[in-house]
């Protein structure tokens, strides 16, 4: 166990920053390691618990997101809220009496997502404290935000539920979804919206939202010209397909019937849900390496 100095000497020293895509725009982030990892001491953690497809083409698995120092610094950020969750909250309100966060937009999570019911509602906390900052986010925690948003949600906070993930299915017509597409003609030939002149767009452009994928070789041969929505429909399918396939050979074979859950079983399509107790019994997705 680390004692409080030795914590507080690994915490970061700025909890917001500003990446290259985002300073132009005045947008600050708050960042944490995508979709699931180990720290170094071997523990390991999940941020995005609901996230399907997109796991196989995630842009924060790839590139600078995977220098040892960059994501080294956001996995501190993820220890911090982990550790001392009501020691984070106090560092964020206090970074926020800052001048330069008043009337500034907040991203929540550049990466990553509301990876707990706690961790949601500091952030509300947070947000409904510093009503001249303004805050939003992409997300997948579909059904967390119908119950703790949705009815309640502070007058400085947008959102946009982001399409690849294992809660597509709970989303309707009055939902605001942004999906990701093979290109910007895509994206027009289907009547969406590209937020590609701002990120912004996302969250007060008109949906709903399109954003073409990223340009990176191995990705766009996963998502093989598909939405990610389409994509996560497939793979929703063929999993339902095959959890029948399972009971219909139990039930001929006399065998009870037994349930795996339908986020354990792999598909050709996604190998991505296959969950492991690891040793603080947290569940963890074997992250396929390839975000
Ligand atoms: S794209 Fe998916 S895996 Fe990547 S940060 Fe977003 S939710 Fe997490």
């Amino acid at each position: 166990m680390l004692c409080p100095d030795e914590r507080s000497a690994r915490r970061p020293k700025r909890l917001l920053t500003q990446n290259r895509r985002l300073r132009p725009l005045g947008i600050f982030t708050w960042t944490l390691p995508a979709l699931a990892g180990r720290f170094p001491d071997g523990t390991t953690y999940v941020t995005c618990r609901n996230a399907g497809v997109c796991s196989q083409a995630c842009y924060a698995l790839n590139g600078t997101y995977r220098i040892p120092g960059v994501l080294a610094r956001h996995q501190r950020n993820l220890q911090f809220v982990l550790g001392d969750l009501d020691g984070w909250k106090a560092a964020m309100l206090a970074e926020l009496n800052h001048s330069r966060y008043r009337h500034a937009w907040i991203r929540i999570h550049d990466s990553g997502d509301f990876l707990s019911l706690e961790y949601l509602r500091a952030w509300l906390e947070i947000m409904r404290s510093r009503p001249s900052t303004r805050f939003y986010c992409y997300t997948k925690e579909v059904s967390l935000f119908r119950t703790e948003v949705e009815p309640d949600p502070p007058d400085n906070f947008w959102w946009v539920y982001s399409l690849g993930g294992k809660q597509d299915h709970l989303l309707g017509d009055g939902d605001r979804v942004a999906d990701v597409f093979p290109d910007e003609e895509s994206i027009a030939a289907a009547g969406w919206n590209s937020q590609a002149a701002s990120d912004l767009l996302a969250v007060l452009g008109p949906a709903p939202v399109g954003i073409r994928a990223n340009n990176i070789a191995r990705f766009r041969a996963v998502q093989a010209g598909r939405r990610w929505s389409e994509w996560q429909a497939q793979t929703d399918a063929a999993r339902r397909a095959k959890l029948a396939r399972h009971r219909n050979n139990s039930v001929e074979r006399g065998e009870a019937v037994t349930e795996p859950r339908a986020d354990t079983v792999a598909t050709p399509d996604d190998p991505a849900p296959e969950l492991t107790g690891r040793a603080t019994g947290e569940r963890a997705i074997q992250c396929p390496d390839s975000l």
